[in-house]
């Protein structure tokens, strides 16, 4: 089987409004893009900061300018659709209790859980540019792992999204020069023992990054804990729809990895991973 679980109905941007986005018409765009990849599973996880509701979880200030729709009106009509159901939810420290009782009160098939945040700034937005303060990355990167590690850990999520989200901009931002795996290291820890499923994500394909999330050597260290992987495109547009799945697929074989999972009403099963796709 094949999945693309991270997905988006519209693109970033402020002029996304759900009756041009989260129509019949735009979910076949990415049903038949799908079918043309051998995409089986499909699912959707559009942005909680998105919605009106996120704003119980946290009230930052590009949170208070994104909340706009609602939620309840999406759960329903991808309902409607044979989309599976989830949303990307941000991991927010202390907010663990209002973020539960959100994602409680819906009837997700799977909430993949991220970190773009660290502390008031973000590691892939311009806006909110974690860098822009000029701290050490070897203080950004070790702050981000170490918030992947929390949201691995506190039990919320199904998949980790885009494990390595840090190193978005590539050489665009300074590098730690520290080696990679120890900022990995307590992410890792908390991947093992939450046993959150790891998502293996083409995105990073097309950014500066100009890699999948996560690196080869984190990849390695989530097979030797003993880690399940997702796989998505985090596609924002119906073509994007398993992007450069010919490229993951040998990143998993690379790695021995032969199963995914699938996800439905929360809970997970182990899935042979297909080669059929084309290149
Ligand atoms: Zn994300
Ligand atoms: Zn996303």
């Amino acid at each position: 089987m094949l999945t693309d679980y991270h997905l988006h109905l519209r693109p970033d941007e402020p002029d996304t409004p759900p009756e041009r986005y989260f129509t019949a018409e735009n979910v076949d765009r990415y049903l038949a893009a799908a079918a043309e990849a051998g995409i089986e599973e499909l699912g959707v996880s559009e942005h909680v900061y998105r919605f009106r509701q996120a704003l119980d979880i946290w009230r930052h200030p590009f949170w208070e300018e994104q909340a706009r729709d609602d939620l309840d009106q999406y759960c329903e009509f991808v309902r409607g659709t044979s989309l599976r159901l989830g949303v990307e939810c941000d991991f927010v420290p202390g907010a663990e209790d209002r973020t539960a009782e959100l994602l409680a009160a819906r009837d997700f098939d799977y909430v993949v859980g991220s970190v773009h945040f660290v502390g008031e700034r973000a590691v892939d937005h311009e806006g909110w540019d974690a860098w822009a303060g000029g701290d050490d990355p070897d203080e950004v990167w070790r702050r981000y792992f170490e918030a992947l590690a929390e949201c691995a850990r506190c039990g919320l999520f199904d998949i980790l999204a885009h494990p390595d989200l840090v190193k978005v901009w590539g050489r665009g931002r300074p590098l730690p020069e520290r080696d990679p795996r120890a900022f990995y290291e307590p992410a890792v820890e908390a991947i093992a023992e939450s046993g959150i499923a790891v998502e293996v994500s083409t995105a990073g394909l097309r950014k500066p990054a100009g890699e999948i999330y996560p690196a080869p050597g984190f990849a390695e260290m989530c097979v030797d804990a003993g880690a399940a992987f997702a796989l998505s495109s985090d596609a924002h547009l119906p073509d994007q729809v398993g992007y450069r799945y010919d490229l993951a697929l040998d990143f998993l074989d690379g790695l021995g990895v032969t199963e995914i999972c699938a996800f439905e009403g929360r809970a997970r099963r182990l899935e042979p991973l297909s080669a059929r796709i084309r290149e």
